[in-house]
C-alpha cells in the first residue's frame, strides 16, 4: 500500500515538475481537487482525445459528434432523475469533523477483508513451496473460509442497503463493523444523510427572474436533447451514435487520488442508439470494442480487467465498468450502460414532445433503446501517465552510474514527437538545425533546445516522453547525416537529415494504430 501510495506521489510531482498538471489557482494554495492541465499536459489530453475521437466518429460510419452547452434547461435534471436521486451517502466524524462517504468507509473496510485472504495465500505459497494448490488451500482453510463468509455476509447486508437506499442500515454496518475515522481513530459517527452531487448556479441578472441551474454532471444528457436533431438532420438510420467530449462537474464528497476523482473534469461519452429487444447484443459487443480500444495502446492486457455491476443505476438494465491497473491498484476508468429507453423516455414524458425513431422495416415507431460508453478523459490520461512512468539506472557520459525518469508514452499520443538538439551553439549547427525544425514543425509537436549538454538535453526529453531526439553535430556540415536517439532502448543511429520526418511519421502517426482497430473485424454477437 505505502508503495502504491508512493508511486501516486512520485507521479504528481513528475507532473508539476514537467508541465503536466498544476494544481488549479496555485498561488492562492490551490482550490480542492480542481487541477489545470500545463503546456504538455494539454497535448497529452489532446492527443489522447484525437484518438478517441477518431477511433468512434471516423472508423464508424453511423457515429456522429456534437458540442452541447454545459448549461441545460434545468428540466432535463428532473427527468434524468439527478435531481432526486444523483445522491452520495455522507457521513460526519464528530470528532475529527472529516466528512466521508458511507459507501466508501464499507468498501474500504471490505477490502481490507479481501487483503487478509491475499496474505494468508502469500504466507502459504511460501511455506508450501512448489506443492502449494491455491484452489484447495481457499476452500480448506479455516481462517480464509471464516474471513470469506464475512466478506460475503458483509456484502449480502450491504448490497440490500444500498438498493434500498436504506440509509439507517448503512450506518448501522459501519457501527456493526466498528470502523473508525482514520484520523481521529473514533467511532464517533452522525446520522447518513443524502447528498446531491450538482453544482448549482444562477441564471439571470434580475434577482426575482433568477432561475437555479446547474452544470452538468454528465455530458450524455446534451446528447439525448439533441436526439432529434441529429436524427432528422444527419439522417441517421438505427443503429446509430452521437459523440460527445466535454467537461462535467460533480461536487464529489470525498475528492482524492489526484485527478482520479475531480469536481471539475472531462468525459468521452457516446450514446449509440439501437432497436429495443436488441441492446444485450450490443452491449456486448460494445464491452469489446472499448477494451481493444483501450488495449491497442500496448500497455499489456493483465492491466485492464471489467468489474460488471450487481447494483445497477436507476436508468440500467446492465452495466460493466473497464478497469486499469492505476497505482492505486484496479479503479474504474470506463463505464459501459445498457441505458434503456429510460433517457429519452423520460424527456419525451418531461417536453411533450415525441422523441420517436420511424422505423421503415418495421414500418413502426419506437423511442430508441441506448448503449453508452462513457469514459474520464482525466482518467485515462492518470492511466498513461502511470503506466509509463519508468525509473531507470543507466551508464552516464561519463561512465558512473546515473538515474532517468523515463515516460514510455505511446509515441501516438506522446506531448513532443521529436526535439531537435544542435550540438553546440556556433560554427553553423544551429542554421541546420533551425531548418530541419522549420520542416518538421507543421506536421508534427517539435522541440528545440540548445541549453545545457546533450546527455541533459536527452534526460528533459525522456522525462516527457519524447520518443526521437535529433542532434545536428560536425558530421552533418559534411554528409548531411543526423544522429537519432531513441528514448525507449537510448540506441542511436545516424540517419540522412532528409529522412528523419519519414521516421517519425512511421512510428508517432496515430492512423497506424486506428487502423490496427479498423482491421479487427468485430461481428455483432448473438444472444
Ligand atoms: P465513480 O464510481 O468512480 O464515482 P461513476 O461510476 O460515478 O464513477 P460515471 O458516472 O459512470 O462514473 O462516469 C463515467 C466516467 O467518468 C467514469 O468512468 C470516470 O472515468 C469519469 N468520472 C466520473 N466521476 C469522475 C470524477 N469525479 N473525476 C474524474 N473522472 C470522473
Amino acid at each position: 500500500m505505502a508503495q502504491q501510495e508512493d508511486s501516486l506521489k512520485k507521479i504528481i510531482s513528475h507532473c508539476k515538475e514537467y508541465g503536466f498538471i498544476f494544481p488549479s489557482s496555485e498561488i492562492y494554495d490551490g482550490l480542492a481537487a480542481v487541477y489545470d492541465y500545463g503546456q504538455n499536459g494539454v497535448e497529452l489530453k489532446n492527443n489522447i482525445k484525437e484518438y478517441w475521437w477518431k477511433f468512434m466518429t471516423r472508423l464508424h460510419e453511423n457515429i456522429v459528434g456534437i458540442d452541447a452547452a454545459i448549461f441545460m434547461h434545468p428540466k432535463t435534471w428532473e427527468a434524468s432523475g439527478h435531481v432526486s436521486a444523483f445522491n452520495d451517502p455522507l457521513i460526519d466524524n464528530r470528532d475529527s469533523k472529516k466528512r466521508y462517504r458511507a459507501d466508501n468507509l464499507i468498501e474500504e473496510y471490505r477490502d481490507k477483508l479481501y487483503a487478509k485472504i491475499d496474505k494468508e495465500v502469500e504466507k502459504a505459497a511460501k511455506r508450501f513451496g512448489d506443492k502449494f494448490n491455491k484452489e484447495q488451500f481457499l476452500s480448506t482453510n479455516e481462517h480464509v473460509l471464516k474471513t470469506q463468509a464475512e466478506i460475503d455476509e458483509l456484502t449480502a447486508r450491504y448490497d440490500k442497503a444500498l438498493n434500498s437506499n436504506d440509509l439507517e442500515e448503512l450506518r448501522q454496518i459501519i457501527i456493526d463493523k466498528e470502523i473508525v475515522c482514520p484520523i481521529s481513530g473514533t467511532k464517533n459517527w452522525t446520522e447518513v444523510r443524502q447528498f446531491n452531487l450538482m453544482f448549482q448556479t444562477k441564471m439571470g441578472s434580475v434577482s426575482d427572474e433568477q432561475s437555479t441551474i446547474y452544470l452538468r454532471p454528465e455530458t450524455a444528457q446534451g446528447i439525448f436533447v439533441n436526439y432529434l436533431n441529429v436524427q432528422k438532420t444527419g439522417r441517421m438510420k438505427i443503429p446509430f451514435g452521437i459523440a460527445q467530449i466535454g467537461k462535467a462537474f460533480r461536487n464529489e464528497i470525498v475528492a482524492r487520488q489526484f485527478i482520479f476523482r475531480m469536481r471539475e473534469f472531462e468525459q468521452m461519452e457516446m450514446q449509440f442508439f439501437i432497436k429495443p429487444g436488441t441492446e444485450m447484443r450490443w452491449f456486448k459487443y460494445w464491452k469489446t470494442m472499448r477494451r481493444k480500444w483501450h488495449e491497442a495502446l500496448g500497455f499489456g492486457t493483465d492491466n485492464y480487467r471489467f468489474h460488471d455491476h450487481e447494483k445497477l443505476a436507476h436508468y440500467a438494465n446492465a452495466a460493466t465498468d473497464i478497469e486499469f491497473n492505476f497505482p492505486m491498484g484496479f479503479r474504474e476508468v470506463e463505464g459501459i450502460h445498457s441505458r434503456t429507453d429510460f433517457d429519452l423516455g423520460q424527456h419525451q414524458k418531461y417536453s411533450g414532445k415525441k422523441i420517436q425513431y420511424f422505423d421503415p422495416e418495421m414500418n413502426e415507431s419506437y423511442v430508441p433503446y441506448v448503449i453508452e460508453t462513457s469514459i474520464g478523459l482525466d482518467r485515462m490520461f492518470l492511466s498513461i501517465l502511470s503506466a509509463s512512468y519508468c525509473e531507470e539506472e543507466i551508464k552516464g557520459d561519463d561512465g558512473k552510474t546515473d538515474k532517468r525518469v523515463v515516460l514510455r508514452i505511446p509515441p501516438a499520443l506522446a506531448p513532443v514527437k521529436v526535439a531537435v538538439l544542435p550540438l553546440v551553439k556556433k560554427d553553423g549547427l544551429p542554421e541546420i538545425a533551425e531548418k530541419l525544425m522549420k520542416d518538421l514543425m507543421y506536421r508534427f509537436d517539435c522541440r528545440y533546445e540548445e541549453k545545457d549538454t546533450i546527455g541533459k538535453r536527452y534526460r528533459r526529453q525522456d522525462a516527457i516522453g519524447t520518443p526521437f531526439c535529433v542532434t545536428v553535430d560536425y558530421d552533418t556540415l559534411k554528409d548531411n547525416t543526423v544522429t537519432v536517439r531513441y528514448r525507449d532502448d537510448m540506441r542511436q543511429e545516424r540517419i540522412a537529415i532528409d529522412k528523419v520526418a519519414d521516421l517519425v511519421s512511421a512510428n508517432c502517426d496515430l492512423n497506424n494504430i486506428l487502423k490496427h482497430l479498423a482491421d479487427e473485424d468485430i461481428a455483432l454477437p448473438e444472444e
